[in-house]
């Protein structure tokens, strides 16, 4: 029997196991974190991660705790709630906002007993298995090159309970700030607020940083923040890699998910690319021989690069301070955005794109 050992239980680790496992490899997954308790509030997942999800076979139980989909009018406001773009609802059919710990658990759940060693940081790279996946996440020791601050830091947290999004949600954009609102299938709302500062800036109370900046913004993200408990939000300054790797693969070991192409959040992308990367191994390395699959995986540098490069450009547009910026977003066709929404889902699981070729 062949096997694997996957650095990091993220998003991108868990998938892989539950993949390989699937092809009937002895997988060993090592988390450097004691427990199960992924960083983070709400991640919205979109049609090409469902379908990377459908093909390591998770994609049924990610659907039962993503719930129905929900029908607000998505798209781009400013701080006052006048519109500037409306997403044709088409282009995000697919798209579900679920809390990350509810991801996490059902993922580890679809493992077979005793796969995750929780407590285990890796030191180099382990020994005595055929291939080494290095899901380590934007600092992978594993992939040592730098990464570089964005410009801007992000808030992140979950309400308490229930708000009426009042029949919209998407992003609502200042001068150098922002504020997303998305809806759980319980009816709580995952918010996020992201402004430009210098790096390393700090602040006192992050709560009340937030609730400073925001609450004056349109309803109801004052009664979002009022519902949040001030110790669950998150604060994460917002990397990206410093400069696109020219492989993923070094001899038998491959990096995977944010290791091998950490981007700005702007897209909303980073998790969905790592479910993809996980089934395209997972579904390569069941299929051919090891040499030949890491050959073929290390194609997936075109399209995350790709999408590295694009969530910057939109990061810099949604944090930009000019006033041309509204007037170019409320000037975009909505069949743009639409476009540019279905490009980015469109993600076909390997076997298909050989059949094509
Ligand atoms: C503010 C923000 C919002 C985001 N929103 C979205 C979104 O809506 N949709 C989306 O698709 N993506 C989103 N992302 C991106 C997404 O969070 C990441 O792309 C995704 O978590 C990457 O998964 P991963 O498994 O590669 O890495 P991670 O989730 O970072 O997991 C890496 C794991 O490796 C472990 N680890 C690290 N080093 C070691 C070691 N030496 N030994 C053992 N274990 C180790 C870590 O503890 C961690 O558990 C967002 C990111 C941010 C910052």
């Amino acid at each position: 029997m062949r096997r694997v050992a996957i650095i990091g239980a993220g998003v991108g680790g868990l998938t892989t196991a539950i993949g390989l496992q699937r092809h009937g490899w002895e997988v060993a997954v090592f988390e450097r974190a004691a427990a199960p308790a992924p960083v983070g509030a709400g991640l919205s997942l979109f049609a090409n991660g469902f379908r990377a999800l459908d093909l390591v076979g998770a994609g049924d139980a990610v659907r039962a705790i993503a719930g129905p989909e929900q029908r607000l009018t998505a798209g781009l406001r400013r701080s006052d709630g006048r519109r500037l773009t409306v997403t044709p609802p088409e282009a995000l059919c697919e798209l579900r906002v679920v809390h990350r710990a509810d991801l996490h658990r059902v993922l580890a759940d679809a493992l077979e007993p005793g796969t995750v060693t929780y407590g285990k940081r890796v030191e180099g790279i382990p020994d005595g298995y055929d291939v080494v996946v290095a899901a380590d996440g934007l600092r992978s020791p594993t992939r040592g090159t730098p990464v570089r601050y964005s410009g801007w830091t992000s808030w992140r947290g979950v309400t308490s309970r229930p708000v009426d999004l009042l029949g919209a949600a998407g992003e609502s954009l200042g001068r150098g700030e922002r504020f997303g609102l998305a809806p759980l299938p319980d009816g709580r709302v995952y918010w996020f607020g992201v402004v430009s500062v210098p790096p390393g800036t700090g602040f006192p109370d992050e709560y009340a940083e937030v609730r400073r900046r925001f609450d004056r913004w349109h309803a109801p993200i004052a009664e979002v923040l009022e519902a949040t408990d001030p110790a669950a939000i998150v604060r994460t300054d917002i990397h990206d890699l410093a400069r696109p790797l020219p492989t993923f693969v070094r001899g038998t070991t491959v990096l995977l998910g944010d290791a091998a192409h950490a981007m700005t959040p702007d897209l909303g992308q980073g998790a969905n690319l790592a479910l993809e990367d996980a089934a395209t191994l997972t579904d390569l390395l069941g299929t051919r021989p090891i040499a030949e699959a890491l050959r073929a995986y290390d194609d997936r540098r075109s399209r995350t690069q790709a999408l590295a490069r694009q969530a910057r450009v939109m990061g810099r547009l949604l944090q930009s301070r000019s006033p041309l910026r509204d007037v170019l977003l409320r000037l975009t066709p909505p069949s743009v955005a639409a476009r540019r929404l279905t490009a980015v889902q469109a993600w076909s699981p390997p076997e298909v794109l050989s059949a094509r070729s």
